[in-house]
Order: structure tokens, then sequence, then C-alpha cells
């Protein structure tokens, strides 16, 4: 375990000293459990997964700055990639030699992710497809390799169709990454403009003219369980109690109900980690958790601000302003935002597992 505590991986040496540690565990193949062996996984099962990120965070190690590979690209490259593209990338992907990042949103396509304008022609000459357009949110993008993302292969399709999911590699000419700082000061951010950059025909991702499915598969990956096992948000839970015991928490506290929000708190994680492990019964007997992901994603997101508001009252004066907690506090703010916002989720929810007209 590192000690101290590693800085924030969205900086530039925190982001090198997090991949120290993520290589220390690919030699000890403890990077990605689930994956096959010869990938450098050990076959775990979901439920084994499951446990394993309970032990990482109850030990309070650290979180992954391969995620974006490991826990987003990697379930769609088992589900749609070629037994060629998952020999090539995963072993390099697992070790951290190629660092991926998620190129989805452009200046004007958040939310309406089928606006995206950025496109690939094809370049039959070379054998592959040339790459135009600009991305943008891309996190830890200053510091990847690679990019995976959508870009529009024919522009008279129907929004969400004449859509393909490209492997970019952002060393090649024609890419243009500019880092950018977030509010809080971290670097990780990044700008990718794309001008005519060469991505030759065995990195495309399942069909050309269908990356809408891909990238659904991907974002269900995002939402759901891969990205945000319920573990994070019980240690959170169990910090914010020790939080709660190490202080004196006086009557005036209790009048203000500071105490019962600890509890509360405390409940809802145990209660996502309950929801989930009904969530695993269910993909383990053969059924796809689809829309219900974004349940998971209200869920903790919301979770998320809870325990850190709850925190941030309880420090009060003492909140440090670059304490883990504030930091925390103030990531916890995106995550309604990220993986697709809340408003989305909601919209999804009442359309797709309620049934309600579309609005
Ligand atoms: C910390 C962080 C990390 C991120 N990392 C990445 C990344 O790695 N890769 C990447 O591609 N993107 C990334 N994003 C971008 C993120 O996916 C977008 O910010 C998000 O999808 C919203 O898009 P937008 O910012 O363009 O907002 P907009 O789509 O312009 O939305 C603005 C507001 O309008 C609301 N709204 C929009 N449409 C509707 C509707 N139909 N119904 C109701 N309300 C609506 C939204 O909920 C929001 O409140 C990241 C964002 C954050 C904050």
């Amino acid at each position: 375990m590192p000690r101290p505590a590693l800085p924030s991986g969205d900086t530039r040496d925190g982001f090198a000293a997090h991949l120290d540690w993520e290589r220390a565990l690919f030699e000890a193949r403890w990077s990605v459990v689930s994956w096959p062996n010869r990938y450098g996984g050990r076959d775990a099962s979901l439920w084994e997964w499951l446990i394993f990120e309970e032990e990482y965070y109850r030990a309070g190690a650290p979180q992954r700055v391969t995620q974006n590979g490991i826990f987003l690209l990697a379930p769609s490259l088992f589900e749609f990639g070629t037994r060629e593209q998952r020999d090539r990338i995963l072993p390099r992907m697992a070790a951290g030699q190629e660092l991926w990042a998620q190129g989805w949103s452009e200046p004007a396509a958040g939310s309406d992710l089928a606006g995206i304008t950025s496109r690939a022609e094809r370049d039959e000459a070379a054998g592959g497809w040339r790459l135009y357009g600009q991305k943008t949110w891309t996190t830890r993008g200053a510091f990847c390799t690679h990019l995976f993302g959508l870009f529009r292969t024919d522009p008279a399709a129907e929004r969400h169709r004449g859509l393909t999911y490209f492997l970019a590699d952002l060393r090649s000419p024609g890419v243009e990454v500019r880092g950018f700082e977030r509010l809080d000061g971290d670097e990780g951010f990044a700008d990718v403009y794309f001008d005519g950059a060469f991505v030759p025909e065995r990195d495309v991702l399942g069909e050309v003219n269908r990356g809408w499915s891909v990238a659904m598969a991907t974002t269900g990956s995002e939402r759901g369980l891969t990205l945000r096992s319920p573990s994070r948000f019980v240690t959170t839970a169990n910090r914010l109690v020790e939080l709660a015991r190490s202080g004196s928490l006086d009557s005036a506290d209790l009048d203000s109900g500071l105490r019962d929000r600890v509890v509360q708190s405390w409940i809802e994680a145990r209660a996502y980690h309950l929801f989930t492990l009904e969530q695993v019964t269910g993909i383990v007997a053969g059924n796809s958790p689809g829309a219900r992901s974004s349940l998971n994603k209200l869920y903790w997101s919301e979770l998320d601000v809870r325990l850190h508001e709850t925190a941030m009252e309880l420090l009060g004066a003492d909140a440090e302003a670059d304490g883990p907690w504030s930091r925390g506090f103030e990531f916890s703010l995106a995550g309604p935002i990220y993986a697709g916002t809340n408003e989305i989720q909601r919209n999804i929810v009442a359309e797709r597992l309620l049934g309600l007209p579309r609005a």
C-alpha cells in the first residue's frame, strides 16, 4: 500500500505515482482480477471481483487512474472486439503501458451525444480512416496515450446511425492534445483536436456505422457497477462515521439533525451495497442491467454528494481547503454531471423503466 496516500491522480505528478502503483498491482496480477489469465487477470467471477473491490477500498487503496481503459473500454472489447483486438490491446492496457481516455463529448454535444459532429473519412489507399473534429472534457486525456470515441462516418444517416467507434492513438500525426485545469486545480482534463489523424481499419470496434450500440454498452459500464462498485461509498460512509466519533457532537448538533444525517448516510451507502448484490445476482443469472444502470448512477452520485456534505458540516471551520474531505466534496459535485447528467438519467428511467411518454 502506498503510504502516505498518493496525491490526486488528475495532477501530472499524482498520475505518475498512481501508475507506479498500478504497475506494481499488475506485476502481482492484482490489476484486472476479473480478466482471463492470458491477459494478466485471474479469471475471477463477478462475485469474486466484488469481494476484491471491497477489500481493495477497505484497505484504503487508491482509485484507479487507468479506469477508463480497464473498467469502461475493456468490457466493450470483451463484448464487441475481435480476438486480434483483445490480444493486442488488453495486455498493454492491464500493464499500464497504454492509457485510455474516453472521447464522447464535444463542445456542442454533451447530453445530446448523437449530435456529435467529429467525423471520420475513409482512406482506401492507406487502409483505414482519417479523423477530424474536437473532443472535450477528456478525463486525464492530457496524460493518456490512446482515446476511444465516436465519430460520424455517414453524414446522411439518421443521428444515432452513421456513427462508428474508433480506437485512436493520441501520439499519431494529426492529433493535438491540449490539457486544461479543472476548477480544483487538477490539470488532467484535455481538449483533443483531430486533423486527418490516421486510424487503421483494425482499430474500428464493432461494425462501421453501428458504433452507437457499442458506445451504449460502454456508458452502461460507466453508470453501473464496473466503475463505481459499492465498496467505494461504503468506505466513505465508514470514514464519515469515524469522523463523527472522533469529534464531539454537542447537543446543538443533535438538534440540527447532524447525527441523524451521519447515520442516514451510512444506511444509504449500505443500501447501495445491497442493491448491487441483488443486481449481481441478476447478472449472474443472465439478466443484463440495461437501463437499470441509470438507477445506479443516480443513486451513487447523489449519495456521494450527501456523504461529503455531511462531512463538511461536521468539520465546519476545520475543513481544510485542500484536505481529503474538501477535495472529495468538490469532486462529488461533478458526479451528477459526468457519465451522463442526472437529468438525462431521470429521462431514461422515466421512458425506459417506467414506460412514461417521451418528454
Ligand atoms: C468530472 C467530469 C469528467 C468528464 N469526463 C469526460 C470524459 O472523460 N469524456 C467525455 O467525453 N466527457 C466527459 N465529461 C463530460 C460529460 O459527459 C458532460 O459534461 C455531460 O454529458 C453533460 O454535457 P454538457 O456538459 O455538454 O452539458 P449539456 O448537455 O449542455 O447540459 C446542460 C444542462 O442541461 C441539462 N439537459 C440537457 N439536455 C436535457 C434534456 N434532454 N432533458 C433534461 N435536461 C437536459 C443537463 O442535464 C445539464 O444540466 C466529463 C464531465 C465532468 C464534469
